[in-house]
């Protein structure tokens, strides 16, 4: 399959945007832009953006290496430097690519970091990662303490600890970085931005709801997240492209078609499903033809959740806007504890008239596989919907086995298949 197969115009205006992207935080230091790194759950796009900085987001240049078939040599980089091969592979693709010159996936340099900020969302690897690169670049560490939702509620106490944070530690240390004053109406315009952009995105995921759905919400989805879990929350090409894309599935919508593929329409839809847990990356295209190829489009997935989980309600407010960054944070899928997980999943199986709930187990990411058996067998037995549970990795190509996944889920979509027959009967 061509890797540069079918494009809409969203996902052409999409690889534009991130191409620009990294050539500007290539020329960061030119512009004079001081460079953040930080991570996607719970990102401070709009914040950063109000001073003027220019985000390193590292899942994201891992993600784009895995895409682009450079992972493998930058984690047996990682590896030959001593660290494990348990570790989870972002960061050893990270740190691979980092030895390697810290050359991006467009072939850009990044720049070494002015300051790390992170926003602790759910994840003990965000920790270690970040200690990893403080070594590495000596740079200076901003960390933002997100209580976990242990009971899956946001308390009143919770929100004042982080915005006090946000007051004490986040804003001092990129006022100290950026030498500019904290402008609040500056953060607010940009938050007005965010919820625009958020409103559309979510008008893009619910779409799935209609039969034939117009997108597919995993594979599909994950090209629909990229500008807003990015650095394109709180700015206009952010609203821009979200209308665009919203444009484009309205007109699919009306003309009552599937998804777009990288091989051209979707042909009819057999199979609909919710999916749990991140994509493999290295073999993205192979991975999401084996469920095309046999009619399975997926409605929902926890994985466009992970930069916020705008569906449930959440939209950025400019009226209180350390309180929204503080929301945000405390609300994203990684910092959710497994009932609510399990309740967000039963929710869309319901919602988006599923046939079938699948977990894609990721080896190396101990934060989203830990419990996920436990979620299958208790949404089998709230739902009567049949689980499937298959096992890759996020960009370490030893760990996708092709045959054996697509065995799987043969065996997955004939199972539906027979569930279905028996009912009729
Ligand atoms: S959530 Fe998973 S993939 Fe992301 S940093 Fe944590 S362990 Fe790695």
């Amino acid at each position: 399959m061509r890797l540069d197969a079918r494009k809409e115009p969203a996902m052409e205006r999409q690889k534009e945007m991130i191409g620009g992207y990294f050539k500007r935080i290539a020329r960061a230091r030119q512009i004079g832009e001081p460079v953040v790194y930080t991570f996607v759950p719970g990102n401070l796009a709009e914040l950063l953006g109000a001073f003027g900085t220019a985000p390193v987001l590292p899942e994201i240049n891992a993600l784009q290496s895995g895409m682009r078939k450079k992972s493998a040599e930058y984690i047996a980089r990682a590896e030959k430097a001593g660290h494990s091969e348990d570790v989870c592979t972002y960061v050893k693709c990270d740190i691979g690519m980092s030895l390697a010159g810290n050359v991006g996936p467009t072939g850009d340099v990044i720049p070494n970091p002015d300051l790390l900020l992170l926003s602790y969302t759910g994840c003990f690897t965000f920790m270690k990662w970040f200690e990893l690169l403080k070594e590495r670049y000596g740079c200076p560490v901003a960390m933002l303490h997100v209580p976990y939702q242990w009971d899956g509620q946001i308390t009143d106490s919770m929100l004042r600890y982080v915005v006090e944070q946000l007051k004490t530690v986040v804003i001092p240390a990129l006022e100290k970085v950026t030498g500019r004053k904290y402008d609040e109406a500056e953060l607010a315009r940009r938050l007005a931005l965010s919820a625009q952009a958020e409103d559309d995105l979510v008008w893009v995921l619910e779409s799935a709801r209609n039969r034939p759905s117009p997108i597919d919400a995993y594979f599909g989805g994950v090209y629909s997240i990229g500008p807003i879990f990015s650095a394109f929350r709180g700015t206009e090409d952010g609203v821009g492209y979200y209308k665009l894309l919203r444009e484009e599935v309205q007109g699919r919508l009306d003309r009552k078609e599937g998804p777009v593929t990288p091989d051209g329409p979707m042909g009819e839809e057999k199979y609909r499903l919710v999916v749990e847990g991140p994509p493999n990356w290295t073999s993205f295209r192979e991975f999401w033809k084996m469920f095309y190829d046999e009619g399975a489009v997926v409605v929902a997935s926890t994985y466009t959740k992970v930069g916020g989980t705008y569906d449930t309600g959440f939209r950025h407010d400019p009226a209180s806007p350390l309180e929204s960054l503080a929301r945000y944070c405390l609300g994203c899928y990684t910092n959710l504890n497994l009932p609510a997980r399990v309740a967000l999943i039963e929710k869309y199986l319901h919602d988006y008239a599923a046939d079938g709930f699948l977990v894609n187990s990721i080896k190396s990411c101990n934060s989203f596989s830990a419990g996920q058996l436990v979620m299958v067998r208790e949404l089998e037995k709230r739902t009567g919907i049949p689980g499937g549970f298959i096992e890759s990795d996020l960009v370490d190509p030893r760990y996708f086995s092709a045959a054996n996944i697509k065995n799987r889920l043969e065996s997955y979509f004939q199972m539906i298949k027979q569930k279905r027959a028996a009912a009729v009967h």
